[in-house]
């Protein structure tokens, strides 16, 4: 949190602070993503215009997570530069533009608008390593480390008749 009260902004100063961050925990289609265990630095860069505030956060960290094919911990670099505006007297329909969400009062909650900022910038599929082999469909094996007996390997013409087989059966 950053009292912005204190920091007695005249029109036209900026202050640039190093704000250290406890990330909360992201949790994204039920699953969750961490911060690193330590705080985080934030820079935040605060501006007080003649109508209002311009916020702006600039911050780097790694999130940790379940990789999406083989479930093992992936670890995914992020970086954010995000902007808030909170006008001093916002105009009625003009909320969104106006309106800092992670203002209460004179409190800018960093963490929070941290946390939202980087589920802006995750990849839509989080995964250990591009060239992630997952698991195998069958028998749950982790083919990043070890071979299975079940695996007639992708586009296999024998797998492929089988399933031929399959759909003819259930389709008469
Ligand atoms: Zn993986
Ligand atoms: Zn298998």
């Amino acid at each position: 949190m950053i009292d912005i009260a204190q920091l007695r902004l005249e029109p036209g100063v900026e202050r640039s602070l190093d704000v250290p961050v406890a990330l909360p925990d992201i949790i994204i289609g039920g699953v969750t993503y961490s911060g690193p265990a330590a705080p985080v630095v934030a820079r935040v860069d605060i501006t007080r215009l003649i109508s209002g505030l311009l916020m702006r956060m600039r911050l780097s960290s790694t999130i940790l997570g379940p990789c999406h094919r083989c479930l093992e911990e992936a670890a995914v670099p992020v970086s954010i530069d995000a902007r808030e505006y909170q006008a001093d007297h916002p105009e009625k329909g003009a909320e969104a533009e106006e309106v800092c969400d992670y203002l209460e009062g004179d409190d800018l909650d960093v963490a929070t608008w941290a946390a939202d900022a980087i589920v802006l910038t995750l990849p839509h599929k989080i995964l250990c390593r591009e060239d992630c082999a997952g698991l195998c469909p069958s028998c749950g094996t982790n083919l990043n480390h070890e071979v299975c007996a079940c695996v007639p390997a992708e586009g296999d013409d024998r797998w492929g008749a089988l399933r031929g087989l399959l759909k003819d059966d259930s389709e008469g």
